[in-house]
Protein backbone atom coordinates (compact mmCIF):
# COMPACT_ATOMS: atom_id res chain seq x y z
CA UNK A 1 0.00 0.00 0.00
CA UNK A 2 1.73 3.90 -1.12
CA UNK A 3 1.95 5.87 2.12
CA UNK A 4 -0.01 9.04 2.97
CA UNK A 5 1.03 11.99 4.60
CA UNK A 6 2.64 10.82 7.83
CA UNK A 7 -0.04 13.19 9.23
CA UNK A 8 -3.14 11.54 7.60
CA UNK A 9 -1.74 8.11 8.78
CA UNK A 10 -1.63 9.23 12.56
CA UNK A 11 -5.26 10.52 12.15
CA UNK A 12 -6.67 6.79 12.93
CA UNK A 13 -5.23 6.92 15.78
CA UNK A 14 -2.27 4.23 15.29
CA UNK A 15 1.17 4.58 17.08
CA UNK A 16 3.77 4.94 14.12
CA UNK A 17 7.53 3.30 15.01
CA UNK A 18 10.44 5.13 13.89
CA UNK A 19 13.98 3.83 14.09
CA UNK A 20 17.04 3.62 16.47
CA UNK A 21 20.27 5.05 16.29
CA UNK A 22 22.73 5.44 13.06
CA UNK A 23 25.76 6.61 14.98
CA UNK A 24 26.69 3.74 16.61
CA UNK A 25 25.56 0.95 13.88
CA UNK A 26 27.63 2.99 11.80
CA UNK A 27 31.21 2.92 14.30
CA UNK A 28 30.07 -1.18 14.36
CA UNK A 29 30.72 -1.20 10.60
CA UNK A 30 33.95 0.43 10.86
CA UNK A 31 33.57 4.04 11.04
CA UNK A 32 36.36 5.72 12.84
CA UNK A 33 36.16 8.81 14.89
CA UNK A 34 37.08 11.79 13.12
CA UNK A 35 35.85 10.36 10.01
CA UNK A 36 32.92 12.24 8.30
CA UNK A 37 29.66 9.58 8.73
CA UNK A 38 27.93 11.64 5.89
CA UNK A 39 30.93 11.09 3.50
CA UNK A 40 29.51 6.90 3.81
CA UNK A 41 26.99 7.82 1.76
CA UNK A 42 29.25 7.88 -1.21
CA UNK A 43 31.99 5.61 -0.06
CA UNK A 44 30.23 3.00 1.66
CA UNK A 45 26.33 3.49 0.63
CA UNK A 46 25.97 -0.48 0.70
CA UNK A 47 27.20 -0.26 4.27
CA UNK A 48 24.43 2.60 5.16
CA UNK A 49 21.82 0.38 3.17
CA UNK A 50 22.31 -2.35 5.48
CA UNK A 51 21.13 0.29 8.61
CA UNK A 52 18.19 1.37 6.77
CA UNK A 53 17.39 -1.94 6.39
CA UNK A 54 17.78 -3.25 9.43
CA UNK A 55 15.63 -0.84 10.85
CA UNK A 56 12.68 -1.82 8.48
CA UNK A 57 13.11 -5.57 8.90
CA UNK A 58 13.00 -4.88 12.48
CA UNK A 59 9.77 -2.75 11.93
CA UNK A 60 10.59 0.45 11.26
CA UNK A 61 7.57 2.26 9.47
CA UNK A 62 9.61 5.45 9.62
CA UNK A 63 13.45 5.31 8.99
CA UNK A 64 16.08 8.69 9.01
CA UNK A 65 19.02 8.96 6.76
CA UNK A 66 22.99 9.25 7.41
CA UNK A 67 22.62 13.36 6.87
CA UNK A 68 22.34 14.37 10.68
CA UNK A 69 25.71 16.53 10.24
CA UNK A 70 25.33 17.33 6.72
CA UNK A 71 24.74 20.70 7.21
CA UNK A 72 27.55 22.89 5.56
CA UNK A 73 28.58 24.25 8.83
CA UNK A 74 29.66 20.68 9.89
CA UNK A 75 30.60 19.66 6.77
CA UNK A 76 33.52 22.31 6.34
CA UNK A 77 35.05 20.71 9.34
CA UNK A 78 36.30 17.91 7.19
CA UNK A 79 36.45 20.30 4.20
CA UNK A 80 33.60 18.87 2.47
CA UNK A 81 31.43 21.86 2.22
CA UNK A 82 31.28 21.51 -1.85
CA UNK A 83 29.37 18.36 -1.36
CA UNK A 84 26.36 19.35 0.96
CA UNK A 85 23.85 18.62 -2.20
CA UNK A 86 25.41 15.19 -2.86
CA UNK A 87 25.76 13.72 0.15
CA UNK A 88 22.45 14.78 1.76
CA UNK A 89 20.94 13.80 -2.23
CA UNK A 90 22.79 9.99 -1.39
CA UNK A 91 21.45 9.81 2.04
CA UNK A 92 17.94 10.08 1.22
CA UNK A 93 18.46 7.98 -2.16
CA UNK A 94 19.53 4.89 0.05
CA UNK A 95 16.81 5.09 2.76
CA UNK A 96 14.30 5.52 0.02
CA UNK A 97 15.38 1.87 -1.22
CA UNK A 98 15.34 0.50 1.91
CA UNK A 99 11.83 2.12 2.54
CA UNK A 100 10.10 1.10 -0.06
CA UNK A 101 6.49 2.72 -1.19
CA UNK A 102 4.52 1.63 1.99
CA UNK A 103 7.52 3.22 4.70
CA UNK A 104 8.02 6.71 4.83
CA UNK A 105 12.21 8.85 4.72
CA UNK A 106 12.40 11.15 7.59
CA UNK A 107 15.18 12.94 6.40
CA UNK A 108 17.52 14.01 9.49
CA UNK A 109 18.88 17.10 10.16
CA UNK A 110 20.94 17.53 13.06
CA UNK A 111 22.64 21.52 15.12
CA UNK A 112 25.14 22.95 12.95
CA UNK A 113 27.26 23.66 16.10
CA UNK A 114 26.85 26.95 15.81
CA UNK A 115 24.93 29.51 17.80
CA UNK A 116 23.77 32.98 17.01
CA UNK A 117 24.60 33.98 20.91
CA UNK A 118 27.90 33.81 20.03
CA UNK A 119 27.55 35.64 17.31
CA UNK A 120 29.70 33.74 14.93
CA UNK A 121 26.41 32.95 12.63
CA UNK A 122 22.98 34.82 12.25
CA UNK A 123 19.64 33.48 11.74
CA UNK A 124 19.62 34.44 7.90
CA UNK A 125 23.07 31.93 8.30
CA UNK A 126 21.08 29.26 9.64
CA UNK A 127 18.48 29.57 7.28
CA UNK A 128 20.33 29.39 4.41
CA UNK A 129 22.21 26.48 5.54
CA UNK A 130 19.19 24.43 6.19
CA UNK A 131 17.51 25.48 3.37
CA UNK A 132 20.26 23.91 0.93
CA UNK A 133 19.97 20.84 2.99
CA UNK A 134 16.82 19.93 3.01
CA UNK A 135 16.24 21.14 -0.96
CA UNK A 136 18.76 18.56 -1.27
CA UNK A 137 17.41 15.83 1.17
CA UNK A 138 14.10 16.74 -0.62
CA UNK A 139 15.60 15.75 -4.18
CA UNK A 140 16.54 12.26 -2.86
CA UNK A 141 13.03 11.15 -2.57
CA UNK A 142 12.59 12.14 1.55
CA UNK A 143 9.19 12.34 2.30
CA UNK A 144 9.49 14.55 5.34
CA UNK A 145 12.34 16.03 7.63
CA UNK A 146 13.34 15.51 11.46
CA UNK A 147 14.78 18.51 12.38
CA UNK A 148 16.09 17.09 15.92
CA UNK A 149 18.34 17.36 19.13
CA UNK A 150 17.92 20.91 18.72
CA UNK A 151 18.74 23.21 21.17
CA UNK A 152 18.04 26.50 20.41
CA UNK A 153 14.52 27.71 19.53
CA UNK A 154 16.11 30.46 16.70
CA UNK A 155 18.36 27.75 15.36
CA UNK A 156 15.31 25.22 15.02
CA UNK A 157 12.85 27.80 13.84
CA UNK A 158 14.91 28.41 10.72
CA UNK A 159 15.37 24.80 9.80
CA UNK A 160 11.56 24.53 9.89
CA UNK A 161 11.06 27.19 7.75
CA UNK A 162 13.66 27.04 5.93
CA UNK A 163 12.14 23.78 4.81
CA UNK A 164 8.57 25.06 5.01
CA UNK A 165 9.43 27.36 2.22
CA UNK A 166 11.56 25.58 0.10
CA UNK A 167 10.28 22.06 -0.18
CA UNK A 168 6.68 20.26 -0.16
CA UNK A 169 7.74 17.94 2.53
CA UNK A 170 5.99 17.15 6.38
CA UNK A 171 8.45 18.45 9.06
CA UNK A 172 8.97 17.10 12.05
CA UNK A 173 11.14 19.01 14.47
CA UNK A 174 12.46 17.91 18.05
CA UNK A 175 14.15 19.42 20.66
CA UNK A 176 16.91 17.52 22.94
CA UNK A 177 15.77 18.29 27.21
CA UNK A 178 18.01 17.78 30.33
CA UNK A 179 16.04 17.33 34.18
CA UNK A 180 16.94 20.69 36.38
CA UNK A 181 17.47 20.29 39.72
CA UNK A 182 13.80 21.06 40.32
CA UNK A 183 13.16 18.11 38.54
CA UNK A 184 11.73 20.43 35.28
CA UNK A 185 13.05 19.97 31.64
CA UNK A 186 14.71 22.63 29.58
CA UNK A 187 17.29 22.25 26.48
CA UNK A 188 20.57 23.40 26.82
CA UNK A 189 19.48 26.65 26.03
CA UNK A 190 17.12 27.08 29.08
CA UNK A 191 13.70 26.32 26.86
CA UNK A 192 11.06 24.29 28.41
CA UNK A 193 9.08 21.71 26.40
CA UNK A 194 5.69 23.84 25.57
CA UNK A 195 7.86 26.81 24.34
CA UNK A 196 10.30 24.77 22.21
CA UNK A 197 6.99 23.07 20.43
CA UNK A 198 4.97 26.15 19.86
CA UNK A 199 8.06 28.07 18.25
CA UNK A 200 8.40 25.00 16.01
CA UNK A 201 4.26 24.87 14.93
CA UNK A 202 4.54 28.52 14.21
CA UNK A 203 7.15 27.53 12.15
CA UNK A 204 5.70 25.65 10.39
CA UNK A 205 6.54 22.07 11.78
CA UNK A 206 3.59 19.40 11.61
CA UNK A 207 4.70 16.82 13.69
CA UNK A 208 7.06 17.89 17.45
CA UNK A 209 8.84 15.99 20.11
CA UNK A 210 12.06 15.18 21.87
CA UNK A 211 14.54 13.35 21.33
CA UNK A 212 18.13 11.96 22.96
CA UNK A 213 19.16 13.48 26.74
CA UNK A 214 18.83 11.71 30.32
CA UNK A 215 17.55 8.54 29.25
CA UNK A 216 13.56 7.41 28.87
CA UNK A 217 11.99 8.35 32.38
CA UNK A 218 11.58 11.82 31.91
CA UNK A 219 9.66 11.77 28.61
CA UNK A 220 6.19 11.69 29.87
CA UNK A 221 6.56 14.67 31.27
CA UNK A 222 7.81 16.48 28.23
CA UNK A 223 5.42 14.74 25.95
CA UNK A 224 2.27 15.72 28.63
CA UNK A 225 3.69 19.22 28.42
CA UNK A 226 3.52 19.39 25.30
CA UNK A 227 0.21 18.10 24.93
CA UNK A 228 -0.82 20.51 27.22
CA UNK A 229 0.05 23.97 24.53
CA UNK A 230 -0.72 21.69 21.73
CA UNK A 231 -3.28 18.75 22.07
CA UNK A 232 -3.83 17.94 18.27
CA UNK A 233 -0.13 18.25 17.14
CA UNK A 234 1.56 15.09 16.57
CA UNK A 235 4.06 13.98 19.07
CA UNK A 236 7.52 11.79 18.80
CA UNK A 237 9.73 10.15 21.45
CA UNK A 238 13.30 8.54 20.31
CA UNK A 239 14.81 8.62 23.69
CA UNK A 240 18.37 6.79 24.38
CA UNK A 241 18.81 3.66 26.15
CA UNK A 242 18.80 4.74 29.60
CA UNK A 243 21.13 6.62 31.44
CA UNK A 244 25.02 6.12 29.48
CA UNK A 245 27.76 4.59 31.79
CA UNK A 246 31.13 5.13 31.50
CA UNK A 247 32.91 2.30 30.58
CA UNK A 248 36.47 2.40 29.70
CA UNK A 249 36.02 5.77 28.62
CA UNK A 250 33.12 4.82 26.04
CA UNK A 251 29.12 5.81 26.36
CA UNK A 252 27.56 2.57 26.86
CA UNK A 253 23.81 2.72 27.00
CA UNK A 254 22.49 0.44 29.45
CA UNK A 255 18.91 -0.46 28.96
CA UNK A 256 18.13 -3.86 27.29
CA UNK A 257 15.81 -3.66 24.55
CA UNK A 258 12.91 -5.62 26.85
CA UNK A 259 13.54 -2.71 29.19
CA UNK A 260 13.24 0.02 26.73
CA UNK A 261 9.83 -1.55 25.23
CA UNK A 262 8.33 -1.68 29.13
CA UNK A 263 8.57 2.26 29.04
CA UNK A 264 5.82 2.73 26.70
CA UNK A 265 2.59 2.68 27.80
CA UNK A 266 3.05 5.82 30.05
CA UNK A 267 4.09 7.51 26.88
CA UNK A 268 0.83 6.03 24.75
CA UNK A 269 -1.69 7.05 27.74
CA UNK A 270 0.36 10.55 27.76
CA UNK A 271 -0.39 10.82 24.06
CA UNK A 272 2.86 9.95 21.84
CA UNK A 273 2.24 8.96 18.43
CA UNK A 274 5.46 8.13 16.82
CA UNK A 275 7.81 6.23 18.91
CA UNK A 276 11.37 5.69 17.98
CA UNK A 277 15.01 5.51 19.38
CA UNK A 278 18.27 7.48 20.39
CA UNK A 279 21.62 6.60 21.38
CA UNK A 280 22.25 3.30 22.34
CA UNK A 281 19.32 2.05 20.37
CA UNK A 282 19.43 -0.83 17.60
CA UNK A 283 17.27 -2.67 15.23
CA UNK A 284 16.91 -5.09 18.67
CA UNK A 285 15.09 -2.24 20.60
CA UNK A 286 13.01 -1.17 17.73
CA UNK A 287 11.90 -4.75 17.32
CA UNK A 288 10.75 -4.77 21.00
CA UNK A 289 9.07 -1.72 20.67
CA UNK A 290 7.11 -2.35 17.79
CA UNK A 291 6.64 -5.74 19.57
CA UNK A 292 5.26 -4.21 22.91
CA UNK A 293 3.33 -1.32 20.89
CA UNK A 294 1.30 -3.64 18.86
CA UNK A 295 0.62 -6.33 22.06
ZN1 LIG B 1 20.83 10.61 21.26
Amino acid sequence: MKRKPITEALKDGRILIADGAWGTALQARGLKGGECPELWNIEHPEKVLEIARSYIDAGSQLIETNTFGGNRYKLEHYGLEEKVSELNRKGAEISRIAAGEENWVIASIGPTGKMTVMGDVSEEDFYRVFKEQSMALAAGGADAVIVETMSAVDEAVAAVKAARENTSLEIICSFTFEPTVQGEFRTMMGVNPAEAARAAVNAGADIVGANCGKGYEGMTQIIEEIRSVLPEIPVIVQANAGLPELVDGISVFPATPEEMAGKNKPWIEAGVNIIGGCCGTTDKHIQAIRKAVEG
